[in-house]
């Protein structure tokens, strides 16, 4: 067992980690503040081959491993859990469907999509069907020779800047769920405001509405009633993506805690020195190299091809619990500079839930961790 970083991922992690310090943290404050998507930077981290890291370089992607991807992930939530939830979102779910399934036409999306010219979206959530997405109502009426979509969707990532979204919904002859290709440009979709959130402010989020869009038959992605099985070809790095992200935001709230203990001065000397914040910086520090690590050994069953169904909802259920938690002790370390707008402490606490929500809620990762223990 390797706990090395290649070559390679040495290189990505400091590429990364450079962008982040330089380009994205400087801006971070403003990204929540205007609570508009990054467009700016999100295209440099195209420029940078982000969105293809995981695609095959004969698909137009730079064919990395699931260590590098997570890696580049952490390096981007540590500037802006806003930005990297964005980027995350087009380098995985939003492009995936189109990478797996499409012809010609939809391939032609997906290779701007990883330049960054053209920007996806998924639409699974619905208003009454979050943790259940067989739930969901959404329908697609098959017509000779083309498909009818309609229904109501929420909670889309990019959806306010979306030119595409891939989107579950069940058609009238299959129970089961089926996915499909659907540019924002055709008539019928209809996007709603930005949802105004608690976090990751500058990754917009909004209700789409699908009014009988009609969709040629090459819109769909996969069998009929094959998106369960498609689904589950990605959920595991979803999971470890999402567990990333939260180490990331971990990882700022962290470095800004242990320099404050280092530098605030009560009593007469560094709060560091009293025992009741040291062992609470210890706390953090045993969780995030212990949540860091179990994430990288996730990812490293995704690049063996291991099974690893478990271990990404234990990574993605553990980073995210721990980040919430180190976040929560970072804003008890600064006591009132914690609760003040102009320090970072508060975005780092906001942000910091969505990852408790994205990628599946703890109660379900919780549930579905039983059962693969046989209960
Ligand atoms: C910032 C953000 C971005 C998002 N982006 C997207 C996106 O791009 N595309 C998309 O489709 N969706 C997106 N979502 C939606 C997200 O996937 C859902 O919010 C998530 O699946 C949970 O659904 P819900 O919010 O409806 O909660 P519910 O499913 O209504 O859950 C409410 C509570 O009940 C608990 N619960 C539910 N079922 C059970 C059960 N069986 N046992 C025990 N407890 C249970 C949950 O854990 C939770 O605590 C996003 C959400 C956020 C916050």
């Amino acid at each position: 067992m390797d706990f090395q970083l290649n070559d390679i991922q040495e290189m990505i992690q400091k590429t990364f980690q450079d962008f982040s310090e330089k380009e994205v943290k400087p801006q971070a404050e403003a990204i929540d503040a205007n609570k508009e998507f990054p467009m700016e930077l999100f295209k440099k981290v195209g420029d940078l081959g982000f969105f293809g890291m995981r695609y095959p370089k004969d698909a137009g992607g730079t064919e990395l491993d699931v260590v590098s991807y997570s890696l580049a992930v952490m390096k981007l939530a540590k500037g802006s859990l806003s930005l990297a939830a964005a980027c995350t979102m087009q380098s995985l779910m939003g492009t995936f469907f189109l990478y797996k399934f499409g012809d010609d036409e939809v391939k032609g999306y997906f290779k701007q999509a990883l330049d960054g010219e053209k920007i996806g979206g998924i639409c699974m959530t619905e208003p009454d069907a979050g943790s259940d997405l067989f739930g969901i109502r959404t329908k697609a009426k098959v017509m000779d020779d083309h498909y009818i979509l309609s229904g109501q969707k929420t909670w889309v990532t990019s959806a306010p800047v979306a030119d595409f979204f891939t989107v579950f919904a069940k058609t009238d002859n299959h129970e089961k769920l089926s996915i499909f290709f659907v540019p924002t440009h055709l008539n019928g979709v209809h996007i709603g405001k930005s949802i105004e959130k608690l976090g990751v402010r500058g990754s917009v989020t909004s209700e789409v509405a699908f009014d009988e869009v009609k969709l040629p038959k090459n819109y769909l992605l996969g069998e009929i009633g094959g998106g369960t099985e498609s689904m589950k070809e990605i959920l595991a790095e979803i999971r470890i993506m999402t567990g990333a992200l939260a180490i990331g935001v971990a990882e700022a709230a962290f470095e800004e805690a242990v320099e404050y203990a280092k530098t605030r001065k009560q009593f007469g000397r560094p709060i560091g020195k009293f025992q009741a914040v040291r062992l609470k910086m210890a706390d953090m520090a045993v969780q995030l190299e212990t949540a860091r690590h179990y994430v990288f050994y996730a990812a490293s069953l995704s690049d063996q091809n291991l099974p690893r169904q478990k271990e990404s909802m234990i990574a993605k259920l553990y980073a995210s619990e721990c980040a919430n938690d180190i976040c929560d002790k970072t804003s008890r370390i600064f006591a009132s500079y914690g609760y003040a707008m102009e320090y970072p402490i508060q975005r780092f606490l906001r942000d910091a839930r969505f990852t408790l929500i994205g990628g599946g809620t703890s109660e379900i990762l919780g549930i579905n961790i039983g059962k693969e223990l046989g209960l």
